[in-house]
């Protein structure tokens, strides 16, 4: 055999297996569901469900494919989650977001078609996520103090933007008679820049918002957001403009205050 021909034997055989690997790797990913991003629905399981109160859970949801989405994520971010049998999606935010899995915090209403579909989900099921979307293009760097008012499951996004937020984070936290206020001592013992406020069984006021202890910071360079249901934000804020997601005038509770920002999320 030929000094060239043993040459070019190693050289194919080379070339053979670094072939073979590459088609490997490319059948196997082939056969990976996609991973979380905007334009289709992925597949994540279902790896943890905590129950917090009689109707609400903890959903720690992984990716089935590529994590390569699950990262830098700018606050406040969301994703939407569908219920397949319906065609219905609903925006959610998550609390955490870790490289390999995101937890929500996710109330169950009876008669609600995406809410009821996740609860009706066991550990090891699949559900289906498309995001990440930004829930504003508001620039929160641009405070040196955050007011959140918040009611139900809009703690959520308020709970998000504390854990990545070097400012205080004063959070005003409503619910309704007889439902907890959960997640409040977590989020406070996690977060030594965080002081959360409940409020049940009356109406929040005025002095709720703006009555608090060690305040350094001016109004005028503080952030107020709000958070709930639409009935909730035009307590506090007015209602949000109909069309095209758009503010609304700043009226309700909040109408003579001087923050230097109010947005209603
Ligand atoms: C940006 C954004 C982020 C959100 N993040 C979360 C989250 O992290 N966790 C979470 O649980 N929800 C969150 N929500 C609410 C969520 O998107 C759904 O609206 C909720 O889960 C109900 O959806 P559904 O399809 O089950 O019921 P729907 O068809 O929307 O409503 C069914 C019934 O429940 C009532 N209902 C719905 N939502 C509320 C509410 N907030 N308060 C009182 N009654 C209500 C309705 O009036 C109706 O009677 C978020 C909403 C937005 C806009």
């Amino acid at each position: 055999m030929s000094a060239n021909y043993k040459r070019f034997s190693k050289f194919l055989l080379g070339g053979l297996s670094v072939g073979c690997v590459g088609g490997y790797f490319a059948y196997k990913n082939q056969n990976k569901p996609i991973g979380l991003n905007p334009e289709v629905y992925s597949p994540f399981t279902v790896s943890k469900i905590t129950k917090i109160t009689p109707d609400a859970s903890i959903f720690t949801l992984t990716p089935q494919g590529s994590t390569e989405n699950m990262k830098n994520w700018d606050p406040i971010t969301k994703v939407t989650i569908r219920n397949p049998d319906m065609q219905v999606q609903r925006p959610y935010t998550p609390l955490y977001i870790n490289e390999d899995n995101l937890k929500f915090y996710i109330r169950n209403y009876e008669d609600g078609p995406v809410s009821s579909h996740i609860h009706s989900k066991k550990e090891g099921d699949t559900i289906e996520l498309r995001g990440p979307f930004k829930t504003t293009k508001l620039d929160f760097t641009k405070f040196s103090r955050i007011v959140g008012i918040v009611a139900g499951t809009g703690f959520a996004p308020i709970y998000q933007l504390a854990q990545n937020s070097k400012v205080p984070v004063d959070i005003v936290y409503c619910e309704r008679p007889g439902q907890e206020p959960a997640l409040k001592e977590q989020l406070e013992k996690e977060c030594p820049n965080v002081r959360v406020r409940t409020i049940q069984d009356r109406l929040i006021d005025v002095d709720d918002i703006m009555k608090w202890d060690n305040v350094n910071v001016p109004l005028s360079e503080t952030l107020c957001i709000i958070c709930g249901n639409p009935k909730f934000v035009a307590t506090v804020a007015g209602p949000k403009a109909e069309y095209g997601a758009k503010q609304g005038p700043v009226k309700g509770l909040l109408e003579n205050s001087s923050f230097g920002k109010v947005w209603k999320l």
